[in-house]
Order: structure tokens, then sequence, then C-alpha cells
């Protein structure tokens, strides 16, 4: 048995990145974008009123002046502005030439063709200076996976189509005799795919592009099948059949179609039946059954796999520090991902571990690491925790 982080250093070195592909930017949110882009224009293109408006040579108090014009976004006032002048100006107008500050509207008083700096003058020349926000050239540096305020700057930037790393293809396979899909109706010894579910949805939060394939059966004929339709992935999943049961059947078959193990146990908990390897162009990631074991490793390896297949580095799920709220008993020789709930008090772990109980698991929204052999830990004492 190998440690997670032996196992997570051999499923990185498995990892091929993907390449990029261009994406509209209205779709490109949530991607990775696989190299800097570069802005192709000086935003503001011209230095621009900040305020509702009187564009103005000088101000002080008391100053009375002869609007000659107007400059409104979309449409600058062509002339130039002089002593004793003023143009009328706009929120986003360009700023006339001669206009070396703005009175914003709110400190005149205004009489036909004349304005009156009042005493509310305040300071400030209310003027965005000429390429103030970025200057053409400038780069948005990548990987990084775009948020919606990334997508505002490339728009600004004039970039319409984004350089993305392509979406990882997933094949997600289910094994067992005992599984139906949710909505059937379960004969009396059968019970509902669950985690496949929950990983299928943990893929697409990764922006990966997952697919479920038909159950496998527990003989090595239907697996065989259902291995065979993942032949376009990047990654094969399969869930369950893992360990070493009679049944198990995942590490014969993959075997015969010629993976390349990496590895077939890690010592965690809840999890120790995982196995990775190479399956022709695909990686292959065999997950634990166990519900509760399926979405653990989901988080602790699939995760940091999909992130190291879109470029974005090969690094484990980020973990934190935390004061424990309540106290822990002493952990057992593997590592254990405890399910945990954070709260103002700081990490509660439920007392209930059995890695069957999805409603625990639900109800969680942290796992707390312990070290193989870590001893007792006592309320506000630090633990390590990784975001669910
Ligand atoms: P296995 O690794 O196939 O022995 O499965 C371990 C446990 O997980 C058994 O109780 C299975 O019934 C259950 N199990 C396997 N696959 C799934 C699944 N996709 N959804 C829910 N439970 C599963
Ligand atoms: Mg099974």
């Amino acid at each position: 048995m190998i440690s997670v982080s032996e196992a997570l250093d051999r499923l990185f070195a498995l990892v091929t990145p993907l390449e990029a592909e261009e994406v509209p930017l209205q779709q490109a949110a949530g991607r990775v974008l696989a190299r800097p882009v570069t802005a192709q224009r000086d935003q503001p293109p011209f230095a621009a009123s900040a305020m509702d408006g009187y564009g103005v040579t000088e101000a002080a108090p008391g100053m009375r002046l002869r609007v000659i014009g107007e400059a409104a976004a979309g449409e600058r006032f062509t002339g130039s502005v002089g002593p004793g002048e003023a143009v009328r100006i706009f929120t986003g107008a360009p700023v006339p030439d001669g206009v070396k500050t703005v009175v914003i509207q709110e400190d005149v008083d205004r009489n036909g063709d004349e304005i009156l700096i009042t005493d509310r003058l305040g300071n400030g020349d209310n003027i965005r200076p000429y390429g103030n926000d970025f200057r053409a050239g400038e780069t948005v540096s990548a990987p990084r996976r775009l948020t919606p305020q990334d997508i505002a700057l490339l728009a600004a930037m004039n970039i319409a189509q984004v350089p993305v790393a392509r979406r990882p293809k997933v094949a997600l396979i289910s094994t067992g005799d005992e599984l139906v899909m949710p909505g059937e109706t379960p004969g009396p010894d059968q019970i509902i795919a669950s985690n496949t579910f929950g990983l299928y949805a943990l893929l697409q939060e990764l922006g990966a592009e997952p697919r479920l394939l038909p159950i496998a059966r527990d003989s090595e004929a239907s697996l065989q099948t259902v291995l065979g339709l993942a032949d376009d992935a990047d990654l094969v999943i399969t869930i369950g059949g893992a360990s070493v049961g009679d049944r198990d059947l995942v590490a014969k078959v993959a075997g015969d179609l010629g993976l390349e193990r990496a590895f077939h146990k890690v010592a965690m908990r809840p999890g120790k039946p995982l196995m990775s390897g190479r399956l022709g162009d695909a990686m292959m990631l065999g997950l634990p059954g166990n519900p509760v074991s399926a979405m653990v490793c989901g988080h602790i390896f699939m995760a940091p796999v999909i992130r190291a297949m879109l470029g974005l580095g090969s690094e484990p799920a980020p973990r934190e520090s935390l004061p424990l709220a309540r106290a822990i008993p002493a952990n057992g020789p593997r590592e254990h991902y405890m399910r945990a709930r954070l709260g103002t008090a700081g990490v509660s772990v439920f007392e209930r571990q059995d890695s069957s109980l999805l409603s625990v698991l639900g109800a969680a929204d942290a796992l707390v690491v312990r070290p193989p052999n870590d001893p007792a830990r006592a309320a506000g004492e630090l633990v390590e925790i990784v975001r669910i």
C-alpha cells in the first residue's frame, strides 16, 4: 500500500495536459485560460470624464463660465475649451481639448448658458486618464480558471475568442449486479447507483465533460463490453469492483485489456481500494464502490487529476488549518479523511464516519485530514481540512 501523496504523484505522472481550443467569450467562464492573452487596445482609449458635470480649464468657487457645447459618451465635443468657457460633459465622454478638470453638476448653479461654481466645489479633476486601466499589449496570465470578472476584462480588451484548455472527456462506469439507475424500480436486493451521479456532478463542476456509460454487471464479459464503449475518453473512471472479492473484476479485466497499472491500494480511510494506470490512450482511475469512499476519492484524487489535465498544475486538493470545535480520538495507521462541518466555533467532526453514509457526507462541507497514527486532539487544536 502506498501513501496518499505517493498515489497522487503517480497519478500526476500519468496525466497528459490537454490541448487548447478557442471558444467565444460567452462560453469561456469557468474554463481554464490556456495561454496568456493580450489587450488589443488602450482603456480608456481617451481621457474620459468620470462624472456628469462641466469641463473647464480651471475651477474655483465664485467663477462664472459660459457653456459653449456638449460632450457625451460616444460623441465628443470637437472644439477646444478656453478660459471663461465650459462644456457640458457626461460620464464616459472624451475630455475636450483644453479641459483640465470636470466640475460635477452638483457643484454648480446653472442659469441659461452660464454656470456659477459654488463653494461646494470638491477636490479632484474627475477625469479618468487615458490608458489608466490597461494598455494595448498588457496580458492576462495563464493558466487560470476564468471568473466572471476575468471575462469582463477580456471583453474590454476586445478579445472575442478565448484560448482555453479542452474539457477532459471522462467516461464513468458503475459496476455491480446490485445497481439500478435513479428513477428505476430496484429489485428486492438492489440499490440505486448514487456516487456515480455525485462524481458526475463533481466532474461538471471541475470543468470536465463527463459521460455516463451503462452499468457494467459483475461478469468479465459485461465489464469488457462497457470498457470498450469508453474508447474516446481521456480518463476512464470505474466505480466499485476494485477490491479483492470474487466479484471484484475491474483489476482483472482492465489488466486483460492492457492496463499498465500504476498502483492498486492506498493507505487511506475511506477509499483503500484505488487503482490507476494507462489503458491505451486513456488514463484509468478505479474508485472504490462505497459511496462515501468514492466521493472522497473524487475530491482527493480525481479533482487534482482533472485540474492537472486542464493545465492548472499538479497540486493536491488545497488544505487549510482550522481549530477543532470538539475533541477527536486518536487515528489508526491509515490517513483518515473525516467528514466534518465548519462553524464559527471551528470544525466539528461527525460522530458517524462509516463509509456508506451519504447522509453524513451530505451534511459535511469539509474533510478533516488525519495523518497516520495522529494522537487524540483536543478542542481548539489546529487540524488540516479540505473543503468539499
Ligand atoms: P464494491 O467495491 O463493488 O464491492 O462495492 C462496495 C460497496 O459499494 C457495495 O456495498 C456496493 O453495493 C456499493 N456500490 C458500488 N458501486 C456503487 C454505486 N455506483 N453507487 C452506490 N453504491 C455503490
Ligand atoms: Mg461491486
